[in-house]
């Protein structure tokens, strides 16, 4: 299906299966370059069934380059100015790397392994995060990095692309053959639940805390190396702070005690206040993830799937909507992530 003519989009019915981050932006994309949108998701409209509702919602293109390949970088430096031309207010204050003493040697590496950062003393860390003044003698701060609250921007987007002409159904189960017999083009987002189309799809457990605290204020993501994965804790409204994320090769959603030691140890090595910290919600959400962990575009006559986010769903969201966009429009096939059968 390549359009060319932009007038004659509203004619094209799209739906588009799955409002989750990768689904809503598809939406968006498209009802804004003139489509006919329907959105579904059997999921109601709180979503708190979508893997997207337990992200971070970093935007870290470059701290992502320590354990990724460079198209993630590259996709999620377009996607930066993607979020920025749409929600204007998204914080774009950077993020914040520290580590222990006894964990110099992973600081380092990950210095090694990114770029676009600054080396900061002790004196530059207060004078940006005045809660962190004494705590840490040396950082890497990632100036151009954004982030924003998944369960807000969600909505948020949604009610953009009704107002942009688009249609949400929320609690509405679809089959994407199905629905592919009533529309002109079907995009399926599904993540987890779109194994009959992607058998190779594995889900990668991540576990997060949320809690609450007056005694200490961030005013962007703060990274802490941690041997196995990397932990951070992200500000949140009202004095909430998200500390996150482990990485596990595992389908079961519940938090294990060990993990959430682990990640309070983290909050409490970055700032011993919270250990007053009270705790609001213990979760854990399933990564989509392809055996390379690396997006993927499949594109079958009427029937496009969108799916292996893993741990960069905010961050490639616009991105690949744009790809798909293009592709629909005009053909254009990226290479890295397009995969045409
Ligand atoms: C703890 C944690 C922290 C993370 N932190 C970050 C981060 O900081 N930055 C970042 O970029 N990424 C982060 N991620 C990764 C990100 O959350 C995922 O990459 C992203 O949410 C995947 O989005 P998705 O839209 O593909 O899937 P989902 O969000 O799961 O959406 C899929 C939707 O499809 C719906 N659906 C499924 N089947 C059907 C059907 N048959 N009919 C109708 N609807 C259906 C589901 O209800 C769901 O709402 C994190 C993930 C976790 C778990």
């Amino acid at each position: 299906m390549h359009q060319n003519s932009a007038s004659s989009h509203a004619h094209q019915s799209v739906s588009i299966i799955g409002a989750g981050i990768a689904g809503a932006w598809h939406a968006l994309s498209f009802a804004k370059a003139g489509f006919a949108v329907t959105l579904f998701d059997r999921d109601d409209a709180s979503m708190t069934r979508a893997t997207s509702h337990f992200a971070g919602g970093m935007l870290a293109p470059w701290c992502e380059a320590e354990a990724s390949e460079p198209v993630i970088t590259r996709l999620g430096a377009r996607s930066l100015d993607l979020w920025r031309a749409e929600l204007p207010e998204t914080p774009f204050n950077g993020s914040l790397v520290i580590a222990h003493a006894r964990d110099r040697a992973d600081f380092d590496r990950f210095a090694r392994l990114t770029g676009e950062h600054d080396r900061l003393d002790a004196a530059a860390i207060a004078a940006l995060e005045p809660s962190l003044e004494g705590r840490f003698h040396d950082a890497l701060f990632f100036a151009r990095e954004g982030h924003v609250e998944p369960r807000h921007v969600l909505p948020k987007l949604h009610a953009r692309l009704t107002a942009a002409g688009g249609t949400i159904k929320f609690q509405t189960e679809c089959d994407p053959d199905e629905l592919a017999q009533q529309s002109n083009l079907v995009i399926d987002c599904r993540g987890l639940a779109a194994r009959d189309r992607f058998p190779e799809l594995r889900g990668v457990k991540g576990e997060m805390i949320i809690v609450h605290t007056d005694e200490v204020a961030l005013s962007r993501p703060v990274r802490l190396m941690h041997p196995r994965w990397p932990l951070y804790v992200i500000p949140r409204d009202d004095h909430h702070f998200m500390i996150g994320a482990t990485s596990i090769e595992s389908e079961d959603d519940r938090v294990s005690v060990r993990s959430a030691l682990e990640l309070l140890s983290a909050a409490y090595a970055v700032h011993p206040a919270f250990g007053e910290a009270r705790i609001v919600e213990i979760g854990a959400g399933l990564r989509p993830a392809l055996p390379d962990n690396l997006p993927r575009i499949a594109i079958e006559k009427s029937k496009i799937s969108v799916n292996g986010l893993y741990r960069h769903g905010f961050l490639l969201a616009p991105a690949l909507a744009e790809l798909t966009l293009n592709y629909v429009q005009r053909g254009e096939i990226d290479n890295e992530v397009m995969q045409c059968s």
